[in-house]
């Protein structure tokens, strides 16, 4: 892990980036750059290609994200020197910003990636994830699923419901005392009204990416929550939907561990 990444940026294995670009032969032209992170002999592989004139396509790679970019850099702003255009800076560009790997929103996902808390020397822009700074689970099986059940007198909210479904416990009165950050948003589930509830759906997960929808429907002149499955579900499969809470400020947040490749990160 320590080699896959540096102060400023994160190198991903498997990451792919598309630049337009100037061209390194006909200065008034741009062409594509595809750039790609692997991985050779336990270090980060930095690759990018490009196709230019009538030499085709030219590929540069190399243990250091600088490969190939400072000579094609120095060469760029020489040409553009000679024609008498706008000046280049190589020594502002690195093959970091090239690759695109500094680019916030990029860094961003970057930063919300399982275990990047490794990343001991990178300095994180955007704040690391509060799950990160939570205690490490005590599990000394290595399994959560193994371990005897521990009860914690900590209460944690952990059946939130959305507005839809809130409108739900308006009509039927479920809400009516539910008090917290949440308002009638929320229902905790240690709580009188949770246990009335009595409904199998309560048990069902948040997915970012869900494979089933909620919706309220009217049914014999009263309201029903359904659980619709938004595609085809394999046997054994779970189900979840999207909660959908309404957004909180930066203290109220929930993190999201759905797993989802979407995962919006929050809950909230
Ligand atoms: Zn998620």
């Amino acid at each position: 892990m320590a080699l896959f990444h540096s102060k400023s940026a994160i190198y991903p294995v498997g990451y792919k980036a598309t630049r337009i670009y100037w061209d390194s032969i006909n200065t008034r032209k741009r062409c594509i750059y595809e750039s790609w992170i692997g991985e050779k002999d336990g270090k980060p592989w930095f690759a990018t290609s490009y196709s230019t004139g009538s030499i085709g396509e030219i590929t540069m790679c190399g243990h250091d994200v600088n490969e190939g970019w400072t000579e094609l850099l120095n060469n760029l702003s020489n040409l553009r020197a000679q024609q008498r255009m706008l000046k280049l800076f190589p020594k502002y560009l690195t093959g970091e910003n090239l690759f695109g790997l500094t680019a916030p929103v990029v860094a961003r996902i970057l930063e919300s990636l399982p275990n990047i808390e490794l990343c001991a020397n990178y300095k994180f822009r955007f704040g690391r994830s509060p799950v990160l700074e939570l205690p490490l689970a005590v599990n000394p099986t290595g399994s959560a699923r193994s371990e005897p059940h521990v009860k914690h007198n900590r209460k944690k909210p952990h059946t939130l419901i959305s507005n839809l479904i809130s409108e739900y416990y308006e009509s039927t009165g479920i809400a009516d005392a539910a008090s917290s950050i949440y308002g009638k948003h929320f229902v905790h589930s240690k709580s009188s009204q949770y246990r009335r509830m009595k409904l199998d759906w309560r048990y069902i997960n948040h997915s970012c990416n869900p494979n089933c929808v909620a919706e309220v429907v009217n049914f014999e002149k009263e309201k029903k929550i359904m659980i619709i499955s938004n595609r085809h579900i394999l046997s054994g499969e779970e189900l979840n939907y999207d909660y959908k809470f309404d957004f909180e400020e930066e203290g109220n947040k929930i993190p999201c561990l759905c797993g989802a490749l979407n995962c919006r990160k929050w809950m909230n």
